[in-house]
């Protein structure tokens, strides 16, 4: 019998707010309502699962965020232990939310590059190391979010979804191509300061920005996979970049119209439906990928919006 998977059939609603909002009409897959609450959990499921039928006794990741804390998860529910290691600039909640999933967080470097070194030099035999968006497998188990899509009904006229290291990207992908639907564009979203993704796109190939200077810090892979940039030639994509100032009001927004708290790097997918941009427009049916993140409260939402 298959092992049960690790993640949850999330809800694909339709939003009225949203659909009145933009004048199209939106529909929204739930991701943020994971247990670790983000999509993270479903690739991160998948390869730990694979893991432990290979013979892995230890989980290792290197990120701060929600890959850290679906790891974190992944190993309470396989009864494996788990040690990630986050760089200093990691909040003291995302520390906390590793930490409560009962995994070891150790503290090292100014930045992820930094972490992901020490990480790696630690995996020893039995142990098996969990990138956050650069691994097949991850790809993989994403693609499922759009199976359930797939079964729920019609194909939409565009996907809204958000680009960090491009993981979320090349699964949705996956998911789409694998389902009969690659002919639906996807509507790739960053903020400014993290957009590493379009920057790619228009130099013609996977740029490395100098830092990140934007809020949205799991939006923060200052180069995006080499397979992200691949799907640009073969998958009609559309790269969308907005301010940290418009993705913390479209999670103000979502508060108010889903009663449901997310992070900016989630705002800034559902910022392109909330401010209607040209490439949104195009398109009469959308569904936005709502995928989460709990690194942000609703204090941090209110300090960065200023109010
Ligand atoms: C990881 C993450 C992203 C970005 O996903 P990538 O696979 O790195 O592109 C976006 N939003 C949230 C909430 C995330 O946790």
């Amino acid at each position: 019998m298959p092992m049960p998977h690790l993640h949850i059939e999330t809800p694909y609603i339709e939003s009225r707010a949203l659909s009145l909002q933009s004048g199209r009409n939106v529909w929204l897959k739930m991701e943020a309502l994971q247990p670790p609450g983000s999509f993270k959990i479903r690739g991160v499921g998948l390869k730990c699962q694979e893991a432990v039928g290979h013979g892995a006794t230890r989980f290792i990741s290197s990120s701060g965020g929600n890959a850290g804390i679906a790891v974190a998860y992944a190993g309470r529910q396989l009864s494996i232990p788990v040690t990630v290691v986050v760089p200093e600039t990691t909040t003291d909640r995302a520390k906390t939310l590793i930490k409560q999933e009962n995994a070891d967080v150790v503290v090292h470097g100014a930045s992820w590059q930094e972490a992901n070194a020490l990480a790696m030099s630690m995996v020893g035999a039995g142990d098996a190391f969990v990138h956050p968006f650069d691994d097949e497998l991850l790809w993989r188990g994403h693609a499922s979010m759009v199976d359930e899509m797939a079964q729920a009904g019609d194909a939409p006229d565009a996907i809204v979804l958000s680009v960090g290291g491009g993981g979320l990207l090349c699964g949705v992908l996956e998911g789409l191509h694998r389902n009969g639907w690659s002919t639906v564009p996807v509507i790739a979203v960053e903020t400014l300061g993290a957009d590493s993704f379009a920057q790619a796109v228009k130099a013609r190939y996977p740029i490395e920005l100098p830092a990140i200077q934007s809020i949205a810090s799991s939006l923060g892979a200052r180069k995006v996979a080499q397979q992200a940039f691949n799907w640009t030639s073969k998958h009609s994509i559309h790269s969308v970049v907005v301010s940290d100032r418009q993705a913390v009001k479209a999670c103000e927004s979502f508060i108010l119209d889903h009663r449901v708290v997310v992070e900016p790097a989630c705002g800034a997918a559902l910022a392109a439906v909330y401010e209607n941009v040209e490439e949104v427009r195009a398109y009469k049916k959308i569904a936005v990928i709502v995928c989460g993140g709990v690194t942000a409260t609703i204090a941090h939402l209110k300090q960065w919006s200023g109010d």
